[in-house]
């Protein structure tokens, strides 16, 4: 009976918390997703498992069913662990900074480097590109070509010459004409063999790199793992670039890699041109591994609408000048879920000047974070009945939350001025709101 009741007030509410089954199963089709998408299998395992820890007990919000709620899940830890969005190429440090692409024959290194070049050079900087490519013919010609189209200088070709000789030569040019950056590009293999890692680590010592970045085709499968290991461990890899993402291939090299370096993908090749040269975004790439972009977006959707209520059912509270720290509490929560104050704080009644004074208090999300923890260490009773918080529980509250006193302080007092808002903002009722023109 319990369980008719309890699926009677699912279907009601349409909350509850996910179980183990319900995630053991949405997973299963996330898998195979994820393998389809070329995300190598061991990543695959690791990934289902921190999600499957992640998920059991969450709850599932209004509108949306318990496989929905695994798919959202599954995005947002996609995207956290791709990282972050526009990781920069490093180039602090005395010039010529030292740019060294490595990876396999094929993977688009020489178009990258003159991708970066062009780049580099929009920005303002001298740039001279260099090829120690002596193996494939022409190869050092193709980088030449390459320089001219992009306007960048090019290390004049000397035949015979071997590649870490060719790097000392171009850092001497680098050095003697004043160039911001010189980019090495290096020859690749088939296969990874470690008399190319050898050579390649030999450039490095030579050339001491700031960046050192790993061009890796986005079709590349299960090899990315040993692909980017061996790298990372035998020549020490600053970055990922993944090419040819204007193909088929939906990426999932990105997240076997990410995983297995734990260094940040920096551009994406997304054709021959020269400008084909994007900025990584997680959320992109995440959407496009995971192929499931439809079920994100209505639970998106869904949590907005959910915001919404939230926001309305706040509205009425404070209408009858209501207003503890639970209240605050949630409130944190949707500003830091919104990432943006005014957002939330718009949607409120009386808040749009707070929200500006906030905004010029420069309050951040990782502040609201805090506050959020100092909040979390209460009891109930505390939050709704604030003036319980006396010095000895002060205390309590502070290490808790890995706060001090003060700033359980601080907390208290922007409270009661939130809360003395709020009672003004009660007694007046919107419509008197409008014609004093608060709201
Ligand atoms: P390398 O051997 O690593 O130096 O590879 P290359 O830079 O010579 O690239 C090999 C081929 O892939 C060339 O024909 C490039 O034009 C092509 N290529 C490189 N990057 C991309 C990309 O992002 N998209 C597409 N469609 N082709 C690319
Ligand atoms: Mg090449």
């Amino acid at each position: 009976l319990s369980s008719k009741l309890g699926q009677v007030f699912e279907k009601l509410t349409g909350r509850g918390a996910l179980t183990e089954a319900d995630v053991t199963e949405a997973l299963r089709e996330v898998r195979v997703a994820l393998l389809e998408a070329d995300v190598a299998l061991p990543v695959v395992k690791d990934f289902i498992g921190r999600v499957k820890a992640r998920a059991v007990g969450q709850e599932v919000i209004k509108s949306v069913t318990p496989g929905q709620m695994v798919i959202k899940i599954v995005h947002d830890e996609l995207i956290a662990t791709l990282g972050t969005k526009g990781t920069e190429l490093n180039l602090s440090a005395v010039p010529p900074v030292v740019i060294l692409m490595v990876g396999l024959q094929g993977s688009g290194k020489t178009t990258t480097s003159a991708k970066i070049a062009f780049k580099l050079k929009r920005e303002k900087k001298k740039v001279l590109l260099a090829s120690l490519d002596v193996y494939r013919p022409a190869a050092q010609q193709q980088l030449q070509i390459l320089a001219g189209q992009a306007e960048v200088g090019s290390l004049p070709i000397v035949m015979g010459e071997m590649p870490v000789a060719i790097a000392k030569r171009a850092l001497d040019m680098g050095r003697k004409e004043g160039y911001d950056v010189v980019i090495l590009d290096t020859a690749g293999r088939l296969h990874i063999d470690q008399e190319l890692m050898a050579e390649v680590a030999n450039v490095r010592d030579a050339a001491k790199p700031t960046e050192t970045l790993l061009v890796t085709d986005a079709m590349t499968g299960q090899d990315a793992v040993t692909l980017a290991r061996e790298f990372n461990e035998k020549v020490g890899v600053t970055g990922i670039v993944l090419t040819r993402i204007d193909g088929d291939a939906r990426g999932g090299a990105a997240l076997s890699m990410r995983a297995v370096t734990g260094r940040p993908i920096k551009f994406l090749g997304a054709g021959e041109k020269l400008d084909a040269l994007e900025v990584f975004h997680p959320d992109r790439i995440a959407g496009r591994i995971l192929g499931m972009g439809d079920i994100v977006g209505l639970v998106e959707k869904a949590m907005e609408t959910l915001d919404q209520e939230e926001a309305e059912r706040l509205a009425k509270r404070m209408e009858k000048g209501k207003f503890d720290l639970e209240d605050m509490r949630k409130q944190f929560a949707q500003v830091k879920k919104m990432g943006d104050l005014k957002g939330i704080l718009g949607m409120l009644p009386g808040m749009g000047k707070m929200a500006n004074q906030l905004k010029d208090a420069n309050i951040d999300n990782k502040m609201v974070a805090r506050q959020e923890a100092i909040i979390s260490s209460m009891t109930p009773a505390e939050r709704k009945n604030p003036d319980l918080i006396k010095a000895s529980r002060k205390k309590r509250i502070a290490a808790g939350s890995g706060m001090s006193v003060q700033d359980v302080n601080k907390l208290l007092k922007q409270y009661q001025q939130m809360a003395d808002m709020m009672k003004k903002v009660g007694k007046l009722g919107q419509k008197g709101l409008m014609r004093h023109g608060i709201g």
